[in-house]
């Protein structure tokens, strides 16, 4: 499968995506900036920098299906040295605490090891969002679970289910036998058991048009079937809601849920979820080094406030930290049942 992007596909252009979320408002679909409006939400605010989320690439081993990044080989947009650099002196001047790294699948762009290494004296807390089948995607990367190890990075990584054929019919045939191998040499070395301390947290994500089950209740289920059948282990399960944008957009347009996904988003728009939105205290790098409220903003091409100084090497945390967050329809999926994040859900379950 290629991506958007290599097909010429309408939809990998952000302007096209932004018109289709745009086609709904406000007749079917009330505009989201209006529903924060009616929870006295409105403008949303950042709360602050904690996390630098830094996305180094779009280039993946895998292309899956639902992917919002529109990742896959055939892109090669990577970041450079010099934008890492530019990362790290941010962390360091502003004392950020955590950083993020994502893509693509982040281990791909040949600088990747040498912003963790230069991350990791600084004594942030590392994390890398890894696909699992890169690790056997070739022998140079084989050692990855010992060099996440090394930087005692925190892993979140995908696997959307506990069985081969709904893993390999979202992210390609084989990846389920592949990310269990993974998961096993990532065991080997220490995460996933609760006295190492290195953590292991896996992601799942709905196959179809439908919204993310119960976290708790799917996490025991994960670590039922994971341990008995495969002798796997790992810390947290994060269930995360598919965001209509980008190549699960293109799912729901084809398949003809498009419309009813999204009245399920707004039907289940929860306030409560509004507090911790990841917006309020992220900021998201792309691989060019421009700045983001999200991810997802990212990958629409939606820039942060204040625009004329939107590259990091014009970071400005006076004018970052409480600034006013884009939010567009796309964002009904961060606030729907119980709210969404990179962290998985955002309420807890009583
Ligand atoms: S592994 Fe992640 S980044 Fe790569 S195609 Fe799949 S969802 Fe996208
Ligand atoms: S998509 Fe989610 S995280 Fe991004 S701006 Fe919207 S509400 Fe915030």
């Amino acid at each position: 499968m290629k991506s958007l992007h290599a097909q010429h596909h309408l939809l990998a252009d952000t302007c096209r995506q932004l018109e289709v979320l745009d086609q709904l408002v406000p007749d079917r679909i009330p505009a989201f900036q209006d529903k924060l409006r009616d929870h006295g939400q409105w403008p949303l605010r950042a709360t602050g920098i904690e996390i630098l989320q830094i996305n180094v690439g779009k280039m993946c081993n895998q292309t899956c299906k639902h992917c919002h990044v529109d990742a896959g080989p055939d892109r090669r947009e990577v970041m450079t040295r010099e934008t890492m650099q530019y990362c790290v002196d941010v962390v360091k001047a502003h004392h950020i605490p955590i950083v993020d790294i994502t893509g693509g699948a982040p281990e791909m762009n040949p600088h990747f090891r040498w912003l963790v290494e230069a991350l990791s004296p600084l004594g942030v807390h590392l994390m890398v969002r890894c696909n699992l089948t890169i690790i056997l995607a070739n022998k140079r990367y084989h050692d990855l679970p010992e060099f996440y190890k090394t930087h005692r990075m925190e892993v979140i990584a995908s696997l959307p289910f506990y069985a081969a054929d709904r893993t390999d019919r979202q992210r390609g045939e084989g990846v389920f036998a592949h990310s269990i191998e993974a998961l096993r040499m990532l065991n080997e070395v220490g995460y996933g058991y609760p006295d190492t301390g290195l953590q292991l947290h896996l992601v799942y994500n709905p196959a179809g048009a439908f919204l993310p089950p119960s976290q708790a209740q799917l996490q025991q289920e994960y670590q039922q079937v994971l341990w008995e059948r495969y002798g796997i282990r790992f810390n947290q399960l994060f269930v995360i809601t598919n965001m209509p944008i980008s190549r699960y957009l293109e799912y729901l347009l084809a398949t003809g849920n498009y419309e009813t996904y999204m009245q399920k988003l707004v039907q289940a728009f929860n306030p409560a979820a509004i507090s911790g939105l990841m917006c309020r205290n992220t900021l998201s790098v792309s691989w060019d080094g421009y700045l983001y409220d999200c991810d997802f903003n990212q990958m629409l091409d939606i820039p942060v406030q204040p625009e004329e100084r939107r590259h990091i090497h014009q970071f400005r945390a006076d004018l970052l930290s409480h600034r006013a967050i884009r939010v567009h329809q796309h964002c009904y999926g961060c606030t729907a049942g119980a709210g969404s994040s990179c962290g998985g859900q955002i309420v807890s379950e009583a």
